[in-house]
């Protein structure tokens, strides 16, 4: 989101630690692949959500797969909202415990199959901070309280969150003003802060028995050296420098406003990533290969991970876009959606 991957410091942080500490690690951070940079950023991510406890994961997947199995097990229940990523799920299958979802987006359904949960203090509830196919974002404040009446625990990823939202760049929890009220935040490196990698921090204790409990934390190996002094370094920039986030949301609102304007059906929400609605998966997959040939790239939402008639084409947007960039893009959306009736003729 901020095209930090080709920024100078986060290059040169990783050929340093490179030269100095090897290509890889060769082992899992419970026996030698624990070196001074992971226990570095693991503070670092503490100190920036002021938590007393942060553990990272080789990826972002591991990070739900290993919070959520290594948190419940057989006799607890996990709810999920329903669309929620593949990790959480996979997360829930690995731990035993019994897997629910709520309707998406939904406080109401939340509380309604909370009630029919059994021991609600046994019960872990998950959500997402920014939706990644559809781009909206979950009522935290709304689910967290919920959680709090029932005396179940909140876990919330903010994977495609961190670093856009919250004043601080913490995610939706920080700019719904809940962090205090979200049990585990997870999250991952490869989006805002361009690397390999997840996170998780809590104020719960329990997050340091993890270090030794938590398999798809203890049976692989850590994060490379270079890996990781490119997060370091590219957190340490996105904490320093909120003129990154402002050029986001600049760009969030040229490119909505000129995809509204040329007539194109896009998600609800300000957020950026943008969900242009297709139609069939047959106009999906011509429109997709069009925009391709012309230049822009898009990814293609095909059934059943949508509606047969709402096929969608996800586009995001990065602050390293430069308006001229986007001008030109819409340039071509323009085109491609009038030659593929997506948008009407021009008046
Ligand atoms: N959570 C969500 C919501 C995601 O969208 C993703 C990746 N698309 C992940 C977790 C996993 O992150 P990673 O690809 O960095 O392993």
């Amino acid at each position: 989101y901020f095209g930090l991957s080709f920024h100078p410091e986060v290059i040169t942080a990783a050929q340093a630690a490179v030269a100095q500490e090897g290509a890889g690690t060769t082992g899992s951070r419970a026996a030698n692949g624990t070196y001074a940079a992971h226990r570095r950023l693991e503070q670092a991510f503490a100190d920036a959500y002021g938590k007393p406890h942060a553990l990272i994961f080789t990826t972002g997947y591991q990070a739900n797969l290993g919070m959520i199995s290594g948190l419940c097990a057989a006799g607890d229940s996990i709810l999920v909202d329903l669309e929620s990523h593949a990790s959480i799920y996979d997360g829930a299958r690995l731990s035993g415990a019994q897997l629910y979802a709520f309707k998406h987006n939904s406080p109401a359904d939340l509380a309604k199959k909370l009630k029919r949960i059994e021991q609600p203090s046994n019960c872990l509830v998950v959500a997402e901070g920014l939706y990644s196919i559809g781009g909206d974002v979950g009522p935290l404040a709304e689910l967290s309280a919920i959680c709090k009446e029932a005396g179940a625990c909140f876990m919330v990823d903010e994977a495609h969150s961190f670093g856009v939202y919250g004043p601080r760049g913490l995610g939706c929890a920080e700019e719904q003003g809940v962090l205090d009220g979200v049990d585990f935040v997870t999250g991952t490196f490869s989006k805002a802060l361009a690397g390999i990698g997840g996170f998780c921090v809590s104020h719960h204790d329990a997050l340091r028995l993890l270090h030794f409990t938590s398999r798809p934390y203890v049976f692989t190996a850590s994060g490379s050296p270079a890996n990781i002094a490119s997060v370091e370094a590219a957190l340490r920039i996105l904490r320093a420098d909120r003129t990154r986030r402002e050029q986001l949301w600049a760009n969030v609102r040229q490119i909505r406003s000129g995809l509204t304007a040329l007539g194109f059906r896009i998600g609800a929400t300000e957020s950026p990533i943008v969900p242009i609605e297709v139609g069939t998966a047959d106009q999906a997959m011509a429109t997709w290969a069009a925009l391709l040939d012309a230049g822009v790239y898009t990814n293609i939402v095909l059934p059943p991970a949508c509606r047969a008639d709402a096929c969608l084409l996800r586009t995001s947007f990065s602050a390293a876009h430069t308006p001229e960039q986007l001008d030109e893009a819409l340039g071509i959306f323009e085109r491609i959606g009038r030659e593929h009736a997506l948008i009407g003729a021009a008046a």
